[in-house]
């Protein structure tokens, strides 16, 4: 797969040693002092594109959002998704470029700081409005491809940025920072009257990531929204900018568990159809099974995956887990085998709900036009780790029978 991360230069605030990182990173260690920091911020993180041209000029910098996601779309008969990954620019103006095309993939970011000289432009459209822009066009282009409109759709955001393009003015003429391409005429980029500055509350916050109880460092990939303390059996969230700490719940493995895989385990309410206990998912999802009785009182969970992973790959998962219905009985213990780092929050998990249960059903042309009317939403979210075992390039879970090349999970 292409690679779709961008790469970012930052100091270690230990050492002052470069380090190098990915957009989405938020556990970095710095190779040289070897401090593990968490990267926090209050709002979106901003960074600015580096000015190659223009090494004297006083700079002005643009700002464009970016939003990177997943559109799904339930058409006749399937579920479809898309990845959406764009940028738009947060400054109405008519002579800018709507959008920063293949720049930032090309070229290293910063952080944006008080430090880098030069005007920056506040947005004037919210982080909100340009993805409901970016999802218009997608929708008008997806429009004019299907010959009516989807029964659902719904985007899962991954990352939303700000994105400082660099600008300045040399003999009448606004010129690209990067390309040292003139843009347009000085009079057209009316910027006197345009509030200036780094957006308001924008900070990085470096956290420390030692275990508010016992000291230990804490576990998690470079991606994680939750770290753990295997000392303490601790998960903490650094969401709100301090360790919060959190619960989780482990299905305890065999002796050749060699991986856990993160779940969102959500019991929902469901309006527009009977959907409440495992006889009733049985009977939706046409479940080639002899439907029991006990299964009538069995609650039923939307097993869900708390890690960022390839759309088909993520309804698969949720489909087979769903279906499956994982009842053992589970622990508060940390095992002593890699645990696979939280990347897909609670809210995104829940965001699906909908996708996921289009997914599971058959019938689809009596089903999917009854889906307006269907509303789905989590009641109860519980984080539970499920055991997988090493066979060959494959992670398997034995009963329930599902191969997932390790490769896909960068194992
Ligand atoms: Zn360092
Ligand atoms: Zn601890």
């Amino acid at each position: 797969m292409k690679k779709l991360s961008w790469e970012i230069e930052l100091q270690c605030s230990q050492c002052g040693a470069p380090i190098s990182l990915e957009e989405t990173d938020r556990l970095l260690t710095c190779s040289y002092c070897h401090v593990k920091l968490y990267l926090w911020t209050p709002s979106q993180f901003c960074y600015c594109l580096p000015a190659l041209k223009a090494s004297s000029e006083h700079l002005i910098f643009i700002p464009y959002w970016r939003f990177k996601g997943v559109a799904y779309s339930v058409i006749p008969f399937e579920v479809r998704h898309r990845i959406l990954d764009a940028t738009l620019l947060a400054y109405s103006h008519r002579r800018l470029p709507v959008t920063l095309g293949i720049k930032p993939q090309a070229l290293k970011l910063r952080f944006a700081s008080g430090e880098i000289q030069g005007t920056f432009i506040k947005p004037r459209l919210s982080l909100h409005e340009a993805v409901m822009r970016i999802q218009k066009q997608f929708q008008v282009l997806e429009g004019s491809l299907e010959s009516q409109p989807p029964f659902h759709r719904e985007f899962i955001g991954e990352l939303g940025s700000l994105i400082f393009f660099p600008v300045f003015v040399r003999n009448g003429a606004i010129v690209d920072g990067i390309l040292g391409k003139v843009i347009g005429s000085e009079k057209d980029l009316v910027l006197d009257e345009a509030r200036s500055g780094i957006p308001e509350h924008w900070q990085i916050k470096p956290m420390s990531t030692l275990c508010p109880n016992c000291g230990n460092t804490l576990e998690g990939g470079r991606e994680s929204i939750l770290l753990f303390c295997t000392s303490c059996h601790v998960a903490w969230n650094p969401s709100s900018g301090r360790l919060v700490a959190g619960q989780f719940e482990v299905i305890p493995g065999e002796r050749d568990s060699s991986v856990y895989l993160p779940f969102w385990m959500m019991r929902v309410a469901v309006k527009g159809i009977t959907l409440k206990s495992y006889a009733d998912l049985a009977r939706v999802a046409n479940l080639p099974k002899m439907i029991h009785s006990e299964w009538e009182g069995q609650e039923l969970y939307f097993w869900i995956p708390a890690f960022r992973v390839h759309p088909s790959l993520f309804l698969r998962l949720s489909k087979q887990m769903t279906l499956f219905q994982p009842i053992e009985k589970t622990e508060a213990m940390l095992p002593k085998a890699l645990l696979y780092p939280v990347t897909f929050s609670e809210e995104s998990a829940a965001a699906s709900l909908k996708i996921n249960l289009a997914n599971l059903l058959t019938k689809k042309r009596v089903t999917f036009p009854k889906l307006q009317e269907i509303t789905i939403g989590p009641v109860e979210s519980r984080l539970v780790f499920v055991p997988f075992s090493s066979i060959g390039c494959e992670l398997v879970h034995p009963q329930l029978g599902i191969g997932l090349q390790r490769q896909i999970l960068s194992l």
